[in-house]
């Protein structure tokens, strides 16, 4: 009876907090409102949320995905094309934990070997189950960027493309478990019709976290795209752990009960 309580003890898995991030490609930071993303920016009060988020140049998807799972710039780890094969020296957050991650389309080669592997299949009833399970889970929505560079950055057709990814989210992250970490963020955003150059409008992305012990209607004023990293970092460990953040970094006040 004792061995049977004592193996029963160790199959016990060890409890890690589940963490679900959210990609919404192409979605600026300058471009989220209440109208077309209703959903994601309710989350807002429930969580801290940054509609400036400065991402690496050039604000181009492989770049930023990279610097956002990997914590590094891209003057650091010299992505600077969607296209090119280059050399990816640091390793991305995935490689580190136990991760399923899911895209849409039409991923580049740069993302979609270093960070994106996967099937086709999106929040359906197999991304669910495995957002369950794994402790970290990457859904890639790429819609709204090809909606950006087809009809313009901003355009009607933009923001009704935002609108309907903004319902897709909401039924995927509705059917979660409660003490699921919810981070749902954007890579960078565009003008016109690309995003290729240095402006407010290309350069700035948005995040929103919620959860456990996370913030609530607390907005960070600006942060950079690689600090996703760490914040993704603590969320895995969960509320119990101590915090892990040198004195002064933003994350202080991220968390409520965690530090
Ligand atoms: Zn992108």
């Amino acid at each position: 009876m004792k061995l049977f309580l004592l193996l029963f003890i160790l199959l016990i898995p060890v409890a890690t907090a589940k963490v679900v991030v959210i990609g919404m490609d192409g979605l600026g930071g300058k471009y989220i409102t209440e109208d077309n993303a209703p959903f994601v920016t309710s989350l807002f009060k429930q969580g801290t949320y940054c509609t400036n988020v400065q991402s690496v140049l050039p604000a181009i998807s492989a770049s930023n995905w990279y610097s956002a799972f990997s914590g590094v710039s891209s003057k650091q780890h010299g992505v600077i094309s969607d296209t090119k094969n280059s050399e990816y020296p640091h390793k991305t957050i995935f490689e580190k934990y136990d991760s399923s991650l899911y895209y849409t389309a039409t991923v580049k080669p740069a993302i979609e070997n270093h960070i994106m592997k996967g099937t086709w299949s999106l929040t359906d009833q197999g991304t669910l189950n495995k957002a369950r399970t794994s402790q970290l889970t990457f859904v890639h929505f790429d819609y709204i960027d090809i909606y950006g560079h087809l009809f313009g950055y901003n355009s009607k057709l933009y923001n009704w493309m935002v609108k309907k990814v903004d319902k897709k989210v909401k039924t995927f992250v509705e059917k979660l478990p409660k003490e699921t970490t919810i981070l749902i963020m954007s890579d960078h955003g565009g003008l016109r019709k690309s995003h290729k150059e240095d402006t407010p409008e290309e350069r700035t992305a948005f995040m929103v976290m919620v959860g456990e012990g996370i913030k609530q209607n607390n907005q960070i004023k600006e942060m950079q795209i690689y600090e996703i990293t760490p914040m993704i970092e603590k969320a895995l460990q969960g509320p119990t752990k101590k915090n892990i953040w040198k004195e002064g970094s933003f994350l202080h006040f991220l968390w409520e009960r965690f530090s």
